[in-house]
């Protein structure tokens, strides 16, 4: 059985989590400009970090959509079930991993 209000409370700590994280990387992926007083090196070096902040920010964005899914759906009896093979799926998963919708086994299939 699914602990309904341990995985609500995880669910908020995530979300929480997750929105500290897109605001940093919006802060990462702000524009370079190129009056800023940095060296040519250092300023590849901002470029080269904002690429990597945009795709952790779309990253961290499709993960706050499945959380925010995932706790307007708490009562939704079918929440915990594999989408895929129809089983309960761990309640340590749910809270490890609670944007997938898949058990372990579907999950690495
Ligand atoms: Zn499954």
């Amino acid at each position: 059985m699914i602990d309904k209000e341990q995985l609500a409370a995880k669910l908020d700590e995530l979300i929480a989590e997750t929105e500290r994280k897109i605001a940093g990387y919006e802060e990462m992926s702000a524009p370079v400009s190129p009056d800023d007083a940095i060296g040519r090196v250092s300023r590849m070096d901002a470029i080269n970090n904002k690429a990597v902040a945009e795709a952790a920010l779309r990253t961290a964005r499709r993960k706050l959509d499945r959380l925010k899914t995932m706790q307007s759906n708490l009562d939704d009896p079918k929440l915990g079930i594999c989408k895929r093979c129809g089983r309960p799926i761990p309640t340590q998963r749910l809270l490890l991993m609670p944007e997938s919708p898949f058990c372990v086994r579907c999950a690495s299939a």
